[in-house]
């Protein structure tokens, strides 16, 4: 293993899901559905599959009907506008977009600066790239606790714009935004998302941003695309998936959305890491985006109860729960269990509960200031979330 790639080791995510079936825990770890997207978008897959569409490769920017699509979601949702043609690319996943945004936009030594805790391919990908990564550090708020009965109050991590500001150097290339943001389930709102593209216009900065739970927030949080904000749509790339949004992790269909020169350099890297993938689920997904706005809304309504069920359930098992505003994750802090080393903790919760979480200190270079965090994915049937509440319970 290279220089590069040595400090990183294997994904939380293979780590832990692993542990689950060894131990015949329930996942609550990686953050994939426990029930499959809708049954006529699998019809659709099927269909492309049978009529011979996608069975061989697809052109390398996708397949047209769903770089239409894209452009068209975007466009319905919030206004933006794209040309299909130069505006558009259909990545393997989300993840793949990552990767290639960095690798096709960064310079060896330039800095990125980085909402931290980060999604772990964030700092593997920097890497990767040749880049140094900056963390800008989500700060938990103290909060009332109260105000959305268990869901976490007004308790959530929030971005400090002064770090933000100090944060950029002469070296900085670009700013790396996630919102939704895993692992925090905070939802950047507009004054911060103001300020982050002030700051990119004024520094002259590019700005990646990983959206792809664009469609799971909740109560009063809107998601704001970062593309929508003043001087931002020359100069953000952003990422969406299917994975996320339909409830379909597997197939692997992410895209990216940016000005041509930006999307010109992201497909430089890309057609030399996949050249192309998904090609059936491609067409399948060009039919999930032009759903109709109630699945949409179904689908956020679902998860928000779910969010509701595991919190109160987590709260219940005396953890003290944070504010998630969007993503299927929740972040707690285990202090109050009298815990203080959440990978400790994790590595035990299985034995202890039958249950596996996410230790959010993976997501942290200043590992110290995670260490207390732990992460739980809500996006499971409801009886497997009833029964980990009930087994978290033993706990307290
Ligand atoms: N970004 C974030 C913030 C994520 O949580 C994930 C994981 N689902 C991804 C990107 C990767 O998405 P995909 O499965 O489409 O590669
Ligand atoms: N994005 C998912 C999570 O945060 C998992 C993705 C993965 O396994 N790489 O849990």
């Amino acid at each position: 293993l290279n220089r590069r790639l040595a400090e990183f080791g294997t994904t939380i995510f293979a780590e832990m899901s692993a542990l689950a079936l060894q131990t015949g825990s329930i996942n609550l770890g990686q953050g994939f559905p426990d029930t499959d997207g809708p049954e006529e978008i699998r019809e659709a897959a099927v269909r492309a599959l049978r009529d011979g569409r996608g069975n061989q490769y697809p052109p390398g920017p996708g397949v047209p009907e769903l770089r239409a699509a894209i452009v068209d979601h975007q466009r319905r949702r919030y206004g933006l506008t794209f040309d299909p043609d130069t505006e558009v690319l259909v990545t393997a996943g989300a993840t793949e977009a990552i990767a290639a945004a960095l690798l096709g936009l960064l310079e060896p030594g330039d800095e990125v600066v980085a909402l931290e805790p980060y999604y772990d391919s964030y700092a593997a990908c920097i890497a990767m790239a040749g880049g140094t990564r900056v963390p800008v550090t989500l700060r938990p708020s103290e909060g009332s606790g109260e105000g959305a009965g268990d869901a976490g109050g007004d308790r959530r991590f929030r971005l400090d714009l002064d770090e933000l500001r100090d944060a950029v150097t002469d070296r900085t290339r670009l700013l790396l935004i996630n919102t939704p943001h895993n692992p925090t389930g905070t939802v950047l709102n507009r004054q911060e998302l103001t300020a982050i593209a002030e700051l990119a216009v004024e520094r002259d900065l590019l700005v990646v941003t990983d959206e792809v739970y664009e469609h799971l927030v909740f109560d009063d949080a809107e998601h704001l695309p970062l593309a929508s904000f003043p001087g931002m749509r020359e100069r953000t790339v952003t990422i969406g998936s299917a994975g996320k949004t339909f409830s379909f992790t597997g197939w692997k269909v992410g895209w990216v959305t940016a000005a041509p020169a930006l999307v010109t350099a992201v497909r430089s890297a890309k057609q030399y890491l996949t050249y192309v993938a998904s090609g059936p689920f491609q067409y399948a997904v060009a039919e999930a985006l032009a759903l109709p706005d109630s699945y949409f809304e179904a689908f956020r309504a679902d998860m928000l109860a779910k969010r509701d069920l595991l919190a109160t359930g987590l709260s219940d098992a005396g953890f003290e729960v944070y504010r998630t505003a969007g993503t299927y994750f929740i972040t707690t802090d285990i202090r109050p269990l009298g815990e203080t080393d959440g990978f400790a903790f994790c590595r035990a919760l299985p034995e202890r509960a039958g249950v596996v979480a996410i230790p959010n200190a993976v997501f942290y270079d200043h590992r110290e200031q995670g260490a207390p965090f732990v992460r739980f994915a809500f996006c499971k049937r409801t009886g497997v979330l009833e029964e980990a509440a009930s087994r978290l319970k033993t706990l307290a």
